[in-house]
């Protein structure tokens, strides 16, 4: 049995800052294990390739959704492999804003407002684009760029979400601003993917005291005494154990996460017992308090200009591919939309926005052609998007173990509009998306509404259209929450697990309230800080 100081359970996008920060010190041994491989495949370093590989098993896990009424039935997809779901994710990158972090402290977690997250993001950005925020860290080991497409129609949706009172921000994550700015993504100068791996770990992979386990399935977590003391493993069909000498952290995601814990017996007692599995500790907050930032996308025919739908069609996709391959540049070297704005809704305060949106000239099929005739959601006909989510939902969902066997995913009650303030809050913004869209300055580049279509007006009819069409942003949070009661909660502010010790978890799921903004970056920062209390602790 090999003997580590920290085993790390995960090599996500919090596990890999993680493994990172902890091996600095070449006297401190180092596990990381992930259950995926090495995450090579060319569409994964080219952002504009994970529609290919979307879904596969080898870069995924699924997780099944209970169904719910009324709503779009459905799995819910996270990172598998180096770099979890920094390797597959959508690049879009954001860092949420003070105002959510500050609650945090709030809640009764010292240690953790926007003062210390924000010297976390300063530590490893590396944002060298014009008209940077102050704050911006320079430098550091994660490349963040920005959009580079240009096009009057991108002009014309500028001046529309003017319209609407949105002011245009020259660097999009400015803190405590409200406006409309170029998306900034997780993409390197050279227009590869900038994963958690590819910047954290891959260029300290060379550490003599840093080991990486791939292809290694954690299956319970080892205890002696109350104390975490290894984990039991799988690996090419044979179990094997990893002994910590000083802590085992848990950095295997929103889903993962807390199933490793239930099935380590740290959980609702009676549901575990139920299943079998030996209660270590009644912890009744794991699994429980799932937030997730709840998508939808509205598209309309895209007039007097060709858009990019045709950009992934044909002799163009190979011009494209060519083009990103010789210079990293062009149409497949960024994936997400090229505008993004952050947007307060109505009664909210401008300084902390509770929209998130985006826009661009590309269209997918939409959700009713796909019923009609399933297969790829991509189209050639030219199409204008708006796409976007309520940053701050009231609805809480869960995680729940319903085998012993780690092999059997978790089910998800993602508890869409379980919270009427959400399904009210996702009619508002998908008006204020036809007002930008029939503003005077797209006139001239908007056709027909595709779906849901001009004919559907009254809130009612507009809510069951948006219920076919909502699905998880999979910027899931808050299963096992930091909290400072452990009834309510699953760790401490150290992200040490309650009632038990040697025990951390670092990862999506200790954030208690959603993000203003997409996860990856906050999943990173959250580890920067837990890297520093856990080297505090050490001392
Ligand atoms: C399809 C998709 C698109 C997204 N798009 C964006 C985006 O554009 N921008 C953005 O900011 N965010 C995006 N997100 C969200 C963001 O990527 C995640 O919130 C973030 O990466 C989560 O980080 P994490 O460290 O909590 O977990 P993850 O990065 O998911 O890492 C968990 C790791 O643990 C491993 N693991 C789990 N269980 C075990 C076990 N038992 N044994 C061993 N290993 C295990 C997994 O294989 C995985 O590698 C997206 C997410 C998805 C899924």
């Amino acid at each position: 049995m090999a003997t580590f100081d920290y085993v790390i359970v995960g090599a996500g996008s919090a596990g890999c800052v993680l493994a990172n920060r902890l091996s600095a010190d070449p006297a401190t041994r180092v596990l990381l294990i992930e259950d995926g491989g090495d995450n090579q495949h060319p569409f994964i370093r080219m952002a504009g390739g994970f529609v290919k590989i979307m879904g596969n098993p080898e870069y995924f896990r699924v997780f099944p959704l209970k169904p719910r009424e009324g709503m779009r039935p459905g799995i819910h997809t996270y990172g598998r492999g180096l770099g979890g779901s920094s390797a597959i994710n959508g690049t879009w990158y954001l860092t949420g804003m003070p105002q959510d972090f500050d609650s945090w402290a709030d809640l009764g977690l010292p240690g953790w407002g926007w003062d210390e997250i924000a010297r976390c993001y300063q530590k490893f950005e590396d944002y060298r684009e014009p008209g940077a925020h102050p704050g911006r860290g320079k430098g550091g080991e994660l490349q963040v760029t920005n959009s580079t497409y240009q096009s009057p129609v991108l002009d014309a949706l500028v001046a529309g979400f003017g319209t609407q009172g949105m002011p245009w921000l020259d660097d999009i994550t400015t803190p405590n601003a409200h406006g409309v700015g170029r998306s900034q993504y997780t993409v390197d100068r050279k227009g590869e993917r900038e994963s958690a791996y590819k910047a954290f770990v891959k260029p300290i992979r060379g550490r003599p005291n840093l080991t990486i386990a791939m292809h290694t399935a954690v299956k319970r977590v080892l205890f002696a005494d109350g104390r975490a003391t290894g984990v039991l493993c799988e690996a090419n069909g044979e179990e094997l154990t990893y002994s910590a000498a000083r802590e085992v952290i848990l950095s295997a995601g929103v889903y993962g996460t807390p199933q490793l814990l239930q099935l380590s017996g740290i959980g609702p007692g009676a549901a575990l017992q139920e299943l079998g599995i030996p209660v270590l500790h009644e912890a009744g907050a794991v699994g429980q308090n799932l937030a997730d930032h709840q998508k939808f996308g509205v598209s309309f025919d895209l007039t007097n200009h060709p858009g990019t739908n045709r950009e992934f069609f044909g002799w163009r996709l190979y011009r494209n591919a060519l083009q990103y391959f010789l210079t990293g540049t062009g149409h497949l070297a960024r994936v997400g939309m090229p505008l993004t704005g952050l947007i307060a809704s109505e009664g909210v305060d401008p300084a902390w926005p509770d929209f998130q949106v985006a826009a661009a000239p590309f269209a997918m099929r939409t959700v009713n052609e796909m019923a009609a005739r399933p297969g790829s959601p991509l189209t050639p006909n030219p199409g204008l998007t708006f796409s976007g989510y309520h940053l701050r939902p009231r609805s809480r969902g869960s995680v729940t173990l319903t085998s012993p066997d780690f092999r059997t995913p978790p089910t998800i009650d993602a508890a869409i509009w379980a919270d009427p303030y959400d399904q009210a809050k996702a009619i508002e913004l998908f008006k204020l998306f036809r007002r930008i869209a029939r503003s005077d300055p797209l006139e001239m580049f908007i056709g027909k509404e595709r779906m849901p279509g001009d004919a559907v007006q009254d809130d009612q009819a507009i809510a069951a259209e948006l219920a076919k069409m909502v699905e998880g942003g999979l910027h899931g949070v808050g299963t096992c929450a930091m909290g400072s009661d452990p009834a309510t909660s699953v760790t401490d502010a150290r992200c040490r697990v309650h009632g038990v010790g040697a025990l951390r978890v670092v990862d999506c799921s200790i954030m208690p309230t959603p993000i203003s903004g997409n996860t990856n970056g906050p999943a990173m920062a959250v580890a920067e800080r837990a890297a520093e209390l856990i080297l505090e602790d050490r001392l």
